[in-house]
């Protein structure tokens, strides 16, 4: 008689598909999902050297993966300045403050998650801001949404940005109107490399250590996989980082990493594809920004905005040059990773991908590739439905909604707003939803993502019924868009995203049950277990 390996009992077990499905057990041999069931069906199941664990009732999802993750850049970002979620100055500066005191005589101090609008009038800071309390220390702070950074004289100077410096293509350098000079904020990854290309980036040893630590973390939130949008520097070559854990049989999570389009030459003359690789490490697809973000007033809109009339936002490429990298990417057999935030943006990217599909005899979608706009913040309702009519993965971050739904009524105002994060107008459009978290954008917690589509409040509670609340999901659907969803835009639906025989047994227990509990606790809830692969990986 066949023995599992491991055997979870006397616990309820969601496996997402069927829907309607609850077990109480479920076993796994040889890091597979063997049988799932009734405890007295999968009893005989259990021999001498079985792991047999008591659930206690415990309930029981397929190991959640992130959609959107910027996870090497997040493992290197833990021990620096966070200022995520600060909406007081004095705070904003004593942390600051304590990092450069912490950082050696020259040595480059950076930070992230720093969001004016929660401070202020939504005005940015300046590098005198930070002067004062750097005058030894280059610093570089990136806001909230990673689309501008903030950096002081010294940082300017050590990389050469002056009055006289043009704006680089794809960015913008922030300046005093009467002299020209820069004022410390820099605006879009063309401008933002300018200093990036300036820092020291850690060696090898320090990013598997930081690698390391990110695992322990993303399993102890449950996560048992993520789809990398790569690193914002291209001296870190994040797909390299998990290979060579990857090769240590280390690599504990299901990764499947963006190329930089800034390499797709090079990724076609050498036939990378997307699923080259297993299920563990593989190729996604190629990241394209076709714009920048709705906070840093960049997301592209097709009317102007509510609080600036001559501003539509920003087109990060060219609309024929996103035509050609689009053709050629799906013509080498890659996926496209479009990051689209504003209505303008994200319909210039329905537009040639409709444009691809009539002119391509074999459109590869229905072959198995699957491209996927990142964000999809706002949408105009005339093309919610064309992204499920084109099989295009909308990719999005519910968790932003939280804290981003009264900048939305500010900076697109309320009635064009009715279609942000418009979740449940695209699911019911037939829409495949991957869920993520955009992390270090928001915190990695899949959890708090899965609350914030539930209910579209912030922690306070507001608004009362959840900002455009008829665009909610339900908790399985939400479950659903960590689980299958990403699976399925990634092509491995087959083998992960679902707990059913023969799948890979990535799994998680939450000490609580998510489908019992009231919504606005589902993000207090704590995984007691996750398993990847038929390994208990927490707790360690
Ligand atoms: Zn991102």
């Amino acid at each position: 008689m066949l023995q599992a390996d491991l055997l979870l009992q006397n616990g309820r077990i969601y496996p997402v598909e069927p829907a309607h499905l609850r077990a109480q057990a479920v076993a796994v041999k040889d890091g597979r999902i063997f049988a799932i069931g009734d405890d007295s069906e999968l009893e005989p199941l259990i021999g001498s050297e079985t792991r047999v664990i008591h659930l206690e009732g415990r309930l029981v999802l397929p190991g959640f993966t992130d959609s959107h993750v910027h996870f090497v850049a997040y493992a290197l970002r833990r021990h620096q300045i966070i200022l995520s979620g600060v909406d007081d100055w004095e705070e904003i500066r004593r942390r600051i403050r304590a990092g450069v005191e912490r950082a050696a005589p020259g040595e480059w101090v950076r930070g992230w998650g720093w969001n004016q609008n929660l401070w202020g009038d939504g005005t940015f800071p300046s590098k005198a801001d930070l002067d004062d309390i750097a005058p030894r220390n280059p610093v570089a702070l990136n806001r909230t949404d990673f689309h501008s950074l903030w950096v002081n004289s010294l940082a300017l100077e050590k990389a050469g940005i002056t009055a006289e410096t043009p704006d680089p293509p794809e960015g913008r350098i922030d300046r005093d109107p009467a002299t020209g000079e820069p004022s410390g904020i820099l605006r879009e990854w063309g401008a933002m490399r300018m200093i990036e290309d300036v820092i020291p980036v850690p060696d090898d040893d320090a990013v598997n250590a930081a690698l390391q630590d990110a695992l322990a973390e993303a399993h102890q939130l449950g996560l048992t996989g993520v789809h990398d949008m790569r690193v914002e520097t291209e001296k870190l070559n994040a797909l390299r980082a998990f290979h060579r854990l990857y090769r240590c049989g280390e690599l504990t999570l299901r990764v499947s990493c963006a190329l930089p389009v800034d390499h797709l030459d090079e990724a076609i003359a050498v036939g990378l594809g997307s699923g080259l690789g297993d299920a563990t490490l593989r190729i996604g697809g190629v990241k394209v920004f076709t714009d920048g973000s709705m906070g840093s007033g960049t997301a592209w809109m097709l009317e102007p905005y509510a609080d600036d009339p001559h501003n539509y936002g920003m087109a990060i490429i060219p609309q024929d040059q996103l035509r050609d990298i689009a053709h050629r990417v799906e013509q080498a057999g890659l996926s496209l990773i479009i990051h689209a935030i504003g209505d303008r943006a994200v319909r210039e990217v329905l537009d040639v991908l409709t444009e691809i599909r009539d002119e391509n005899e074999g459109w590869r979608m229905e072959k198995g590739l699957r491209h996927r706009i990142e964000h999809v913040q706002i949408v105009h309702p005339d093309d919610i439905p064309r992204l499920a009519q084109l099989g295009v993965i909308a990719s999005m971050q519910p968790v932003h909604v939280m804290d981003d739904w009264p900048v939305a009524d500010r900076v697109w105002g309320h009635e064009r707003s009715r279609t942000a994060y418009a979740l449940r107008s695209l699911l019911d459009a037939g829409t495949h939803l991957a869920l993520g978290s955009d992390c270090p954008v928001a915190p990695l917690n899949p959890l708090l993502g899965i609350q914030a589509a539930v209910l579209r409040q912030n922690e306070r509670g507001e608004p009362r019924d959840g900002w455009y609340p008829e665009e909610r999901l339900t908790v399985a659907e939400a479950v659903r868009g960590y689980t299958m969803g990403p699976a399925y835009a990634v092509g491995l639906e087959d083998v992960l995203g679902s707990i059913a025989p023969g799948k890979l047994a990535d799994l998680v227990v939450l000490d609580q049950d998510i489908f019992e509990i009231e919504p606005v606790e589902i993000a207090s809830v704590k995984p007691t277990m996750t398993i990847f692969d038929g390994r208990v990986v927490y707790p360690a």
